[in-house]
């Protein structure tokens, strides 16, 4: 059996806008090994939902994949038809959005939406699925009467839960998470945090978590990849990003943390995000990088192996 599970090469997605062609992700690549749980960070607009959404091929209209390929298991999920990718939804890839509000049907009990997006995949009876359906409720830790409810009948936390059960309830080898716990309070963002974690032991799988928190991501994911202006700065696993983070924007991202590790000075990165019709020359960092030099405004890092699992983009390290 593979170690890599999703390999991720040299994805361009552009969105076609009245302002231009955005870059959102472009030339990105990236490795996820099984039962790895991999933080996306960056600041909003980073590209990060964007991959997320291209990895399973639901992008809104002007959004297009350009070149680049996406292999799951050793297949090029960009090469399957429609109909194919449908099968690979829900059954081997689930996802798990910010606001379960908009992902949940408001019409339909919970109970149905789970029997049906199961009965879209496997050929079991309605009862065989309904009881798959209680038993995944249960494992996201609620009880099965709430097959009953629909989704305004239930708390955040328990929505969310509900599209974790969706999410997981034909044992996807992947699952993408973005901003989960985002719009949930403090204790119920941990819980659901616990259970992702769980999950992942119990159905052998890999996580996305796509967050702008790199807090988050350090205390849950085994590996942090962080995105800046659509592409990937730097990957490496998240003890030692933390504890020594090499591109200038990690360093960034985790001097403007407040206070959870400690650190006395809390720092902004100074400057804004580009903007992606038209991003700047060279390292696309440079206009708010401290330690930028002439060369780094006329010509792109490539992406550096610092050591196994260790990858940077600057030129710093080339
Ligand atoms: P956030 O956390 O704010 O969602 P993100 O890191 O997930 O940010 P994306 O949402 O992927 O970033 O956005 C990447 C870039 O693509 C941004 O410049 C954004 O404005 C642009 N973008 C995203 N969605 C669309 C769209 N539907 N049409 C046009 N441009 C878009
Ligand atoms: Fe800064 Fe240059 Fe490294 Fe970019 S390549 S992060 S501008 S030092």
């Amino acid at each position: 059996m593979r170690k890599t599970l999703l390999a991720i090469e040299n994805l361009k997605v552009y969105y076609h806008t009245g302002r231009g062609v955005v870059r959102a992700v472009d030339d990105v690549s990236l490795a996820i090994n099984r039962r790895e749980i991999v933080g996306l960070v960056g600041e909003s607009g980073s590209g990060k939902s964007t991959l997320g959404y291209a990895i399973v091929r639901l992008l809104p209209p002007q959004g297009k994949i350009v070149s680049g390929k996406i292999v799951l298991d050793g297949k090029n999920l960009l090469k399957l038809s429609l109909s194919e990718m449908r099968k690979v939804r829900g059954k081997e890839i689930g996802m798990v959005f910010q606001d379960p509000l908009t992902s949940l049907d408001p019409l339909q009990k919970v109970g149905d939406q789970i029997v049906e997006t199961i009965l879209e995949h496997v050929n079991i009876s309605k009862k065989e699925a309904y009881d798959m359906a209680a038993k995944a409720l249960m494992e996201v830790g609620l009880p099965p009467d709430r097959l009953d409810s629909y989704p305004h009948q239930l708390s955040g936390g328990q929505r969310q839960r509900v599209m974790i059960a969706l999410a997981t309830v034909l044992k996807p080898k992947l699952i993408i998470a973005d901003e989960p716990t985002t719009a949930l309070d403090v204790i119920v963002q941990d819980r659901i945090m616990e259970l992702l974690a769980s999950l992942k032991e119990e159905l052998n799988t890999s996580i996305i978590l796509i967050t702008h928190d790199i807090s988050l991501a350090a205390e849950r994911a085994d590996k942090i990849a962080v995105m800046y202006a659509g592409h990937l700065y730097e990957y490496a696993p998240s003890d030692e990003i933390i504890s020594k983070p090499l591109h200038p924007y990690t360093q960034g991202l985790i001097q403007s943390i407040p206070d959870v590790f400690a650190r006395k000075e809390i720092k902004e990165i100074k400057g804004n995000p580009p903007d992606l019709v038209n991003p700047p020359s060279g390292c696309r960092f440079h206009p708010r990088c401290p330690y930028a030099i002439e060369k780094c405004m006329r010509k792109e890092p490539a992406m550096i192996r610092i050591n196994e699992n260790r990858y940077v983009k600057c030129w710093l390290y080339a």
